[in-house]
């Protein structure tokens, strides 16, 4: 079958099962993206809702899915109505929840369901988790190609790990292209950027944010979210790493992961992004509050370009590093 999902989740059992997995929010945004949000305005989504949620909308309705798995707790609250409309077109729908307490036992009984309704045994599951394990493994070692030598641009890093929520809908092929990517980038020449940037948040909106930074003298080195996609931790056990992915639970497990890696990759700074309408526009005040770097915080809408204010912006900000 072809299973569509809102948000990343513990994808292992269903891949156990024989099943292709596809992220809509990749779907939404190397697609007809400004086509999809119009698709779902047409319908009736308002202007004040996130285009990420009209873009997933878009998505669903607009490819053949045998079953859409929307995760109804632990990302956007937004999921729960989108799924009923979805439910409403004739799509059939699944649910997966992370607990919002963090709690071990409940994250558990979440992935042994699955399990149980994909017809698949833990021993199974994880035959599959070791496969994913070792392209996680060659992602931290891209990662590190960013951050250490420098090799590893923000926006390739960005393209790698956002790709990891679902391996491009087959893991085999995403491997054997990550490979050669690989073998090049390690052939390039060191480089060492002047500003060393984080980005938080969601995946931007806009396409060509790396490209303007890098445009001017500025390297992400840091990919937060996307990052958690690409489950770097590397756990043996499956609860163990679902458990620490940071995206689903509160910001204070994104904070402690950030503070870590602030550190680490030496940031000078960080592009806190928020998105139109989102409801994590509020985690952005804790960031502000409890980040000892400058942080610009950068809020998108539409898909596209940067428009000219989100330029001026990012050109004060990295002025005003550089001036530190
Ligand atoms: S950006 Fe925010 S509002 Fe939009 S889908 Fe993601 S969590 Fe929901």
């Amino acid at each position: 079958m072809k299973i569509g999902f809102t948000t990343s989740f513990p994808l292992e059992p269903l891949l156990a099962a024989g099943h292709q997995v596809i992220d809509l929010n990749n779907i939404f945004i190397t697609g007809k993206s400004v086509e999809l949000v119009l698709k779902a305005e047409k319908q009736g989504y308002p202007r004040n809702i996130c285009s990420w949620i009209k873009g997933i909308y878009g998505a669903a309705a607009g490819a053949e899915f045998d079953y859409v798995m929307g995760i109804i707790q632990g990302d956007c609250s937004n999921t729960h109505s989108l799924l009923m409309n979805l439910a409403d077109n004739g799509q059939k729908i699944l649910y997966f929840s992370f607990p919002f307490d963090r709690d071990k036992t409940k994250l558990a009984k979440e992935i042994e369901q699955l399990e149980n309704y994909f017809g698949v045994n833990r021993a199974q599951t994880m035959k599959v988790k070791a496969n994913l394990d070792k392209i996680r493994r060659k992602l931290v070692t891209l990662d590190e190609l960013t951050w250490q030598s420098g090799q590893v641009t923000g926006e390739e890093n960005h393209y790698w790990l956002v790709n990891a929520s679902d391996f491009g809908g087959n893991y085999r092929n995403y491997e054997a292209e990550l490979d050669v990517f690989l073998a090049k980038a390690k052939m390039r020449e060191l480089s060492k950027p002047k500003l060393r940037l984080g980005f938080l948040g969601v995946p931007p909106i806009f396409s060509d944010l790396y490209e303007y930074l890098e445009s001017e003298g500025a390297q992400v080195v840091y990919n937060e979210i996307q990052r958690q996609f690409a489950m770097p931790y590397l756990k043996e056990d499956i609860v163990e790493q679902y458990w620490h992915y940071t995206y689903p639970y509160s910001i204070n497990e994104r904070l402690a992961d950030i503070r870590i890696e602030v550190e680490r990759r030496k940031l000078d700074g960080v592009i806190s992004y928020t998105q139109s309408f989102c409801h994590r526009q509020i985690d952005n005040i804790l960031i502000r509050k409890y980040l000892k770097v400058p942080v610009l915080t950068l809020e998108g809408d539409q898909p596209g370009v940067l428009e000219a204010r989100s330029k001026l912006r990012i050109e004060s900000y990295l002025d005003m590093l550089r001036y530190k």
